[in-house]
């Protein structure tokens, strides 16, 4: 299967070209030519597999320059051996009430960004040995928060490979901080920068494409890639959890096969609600994809009205991983939505760029329409409803999941759906222990880790491992930057030895 991208339809390159570049060179976004079709059958196969053999399967579809066993030993380093703290990588949690939970968040950053990126070092190594020949890859992270630590534990001490992450100063968690200020490795770097996750994320776009920069990382033999979830390898393991919750429901007989059920996804960048849309166009039974947004809520308002416009004011939020105004993916949407016009999209594109806003027509509105439902929840809807979740059945959630959760109640008043909803969770409420507390109506204790004791005396949940031992860990990183310090310190480090 080839690869074109989104602002030019003339590439045609394989999956690992791909992945290894990340982006491509004029600033689209990669993609597939065709989305692979799967019948009932190929979705009743996957309810008798594991985890890391579903995740082959699907992987498989889109990744045709892969060797097989290639494949299956990537899918096995990454979803076995105690990565994830449960020994099914994605377990299902039924609350019956036609809710079921997907926990993509027992992985060793306690974010739903390890599903991927505990697999994408082991993809980013193949692809670059097919098309790179040698040469170091660098690898440049903007972050909200969980990327940036779910990419340094994915790629320390993988030989070929630098990673610099860069995070907004003020703009994370506490535990989000220390999880990146404390990483191990060799071959890492990580950075605040004054300003917020947009700034971070436009400046980096910048550098990836900066023939200046490209030059000079050329001289010293590497070539810049993406770990954020604008590269198609951060994408497809995640269409892989939407076929294997699907295919736990059927093997429950709590769905019959082929009958539709909803997602609801707490989203920011687009990148996790993307790939149920690759799940749903290949053939999974998806009714509706609701996009659950916090007080940022740019996508609420582009649902709503086929707007899409980013001039009003960001607000960070206890939801820190969804503070986010430019939703990168959403351009794979627009250029399906346009029947893959990439004229279209490189003038949306350049409109946003501009004018920070873009309108798209009738017809892809419809389109839209049929796929997907926005609508989004304010911090205090958030702390109530996890209170409330805790109180009537016993069942701890996040911020960011809250999000998703107050979202899906007001789909379901709206529109009166009442088929099954599979609410995707994203964050292990103790990486955000501080704000649950003082959503439970607990005083909140100024060091993070008293706050997650308490969180975990209150609730009797057990602290994930990776979190208690950060108490302990040394601070390796300090360094914040401005904006336009960045392509200096990126040089520094590509030719450090
Ligand atoms: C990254 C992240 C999100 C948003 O996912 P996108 O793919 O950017 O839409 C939601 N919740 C958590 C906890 C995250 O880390």
């Amino acid at each position: 299967m080839q690869y074109t991208s989104t602002r030019d339809s003339s590439l045609s390159v394989s999956s690992s070209y791909a992945i290894a570049h990340g982006i491509s060179a004029e600033g689209g976004l990669f993609l597939p030519c065709e989305i692979p079709q799967v019948d009932l059958k190929w979705i009743r196969r996957l309810c008798d597999m594991e985890y890391p053999q579903r995740a082959q399967q699907v992987l498989s579809l889109f990744l045709t320059d892969f060797k097989d066993a290639e494949l299956a030993e990537a899918v096995e380093a990454a979803y076995t051996n105690g990565v994830f703290e449960e020994d099914w990588a994605a377990p299902l949690s039924d609350l019956s009430d036609g809710r079921f939970v997907l926990e993509l968040w027992h992985g060793p950053t306690c974010a739903f960004k390890d599903m991927a990126l505990q697999l994408l070092p082991h993809l980013m190594v193949s692809a670059a040995r097919r098309v790179l020949d040698g040469k170091q890859i660098l690898i440049l992270v903007a972050t909200s928060g969980d990327t940036g630590k779910a990419a340094l534990e994915g790629f320390h001490d993988v030989d070929g490979v630098k990673i610099a992450v860069f995070y907004p100063n003020e703009g994370v968690s506490p535990m989000q901080q220390l999880q990146m200020a404390t990483q191990k490795g060799d071959n890492v770097a990580v950075y605040a920068i004054e300003g917020n996750f947009d700034n971070a994320q436009t400046e980096v776009k910048k550098i990836f494409t900066d023939p200046e920069m490209i030059r000079r990382m050329a001289a010293c033999d590497t070539v810049f890639s993406s770990a954020n979830s604008i590269n198609w390898g951060r994408l497809v393991p995640q269409i892989v959890y939407y076929f294997s919750a699907y295919a736990d429901l059927v093997a429950c007989e709590c769905v019959k096969l082929g009958d539709p059920v909803n997602f609801v996804v707490p989203t920011g960048n687009f990148g996790n609600i993307l790939a149920g849309y690759y799940a749903k166009r290949m053939g999974l039974p998806v009714n509706k994809l609701i996009c659950a947004s916090n007080r940022n809520d740019v996508l609420t308002d582009f649902m709503h009205n086929g707007v899409y416009d980013a001039n009003r004011s960001f607000y960070t939020t206890i939801s820190p991983s969804m503070d986010i105004l430019i939703s990168s993916n959403l351009e794979r949407l627009l250029y399906e939505l346009c029947g893959k016009d990439d004229r279209q999209v490189a003038e949306m594109m350049q409109q946003l760029k501009e004018n920070r806003r873009y309108a798209i027509t009738p017809e892809m509105k419809e389109k839209l329409d049929a796929d997907f439902w926005g609508g989004a929840a304010d911090e205090d809807t958030c702390r109530n409803i996890i209170r409330k979740t805790l109180d009537e059945i016993g069942y701890l959630i996040d911020p960011h999941t809250a999000v998703a959760f107050s979202v899906y109640e007001q789909y379901k008043a709206e529109t009166g759906d009442t088929i099954p909803a599979i609410i995707l969770s994203t964050a292990s409420p103790f990486k955000f222990a501080g704000s649950v507390l003082e959503a439970l109506g607990a005083q909140r204790p100024a060091d993070e880790f008293a706050a997650v004791k308490a969180l975990s005396e209150g609730t009797g949940a057990p602290v994930p491992e990776s979190l208690a031992a950060l108490e302990k860990a040394k601070i390796r990183f300090t360094k914040v930057l401005l904006p336009d310090e960045m392509p200096r310190e990126i040089e520094l480090f590509a030719s450090r030895k």
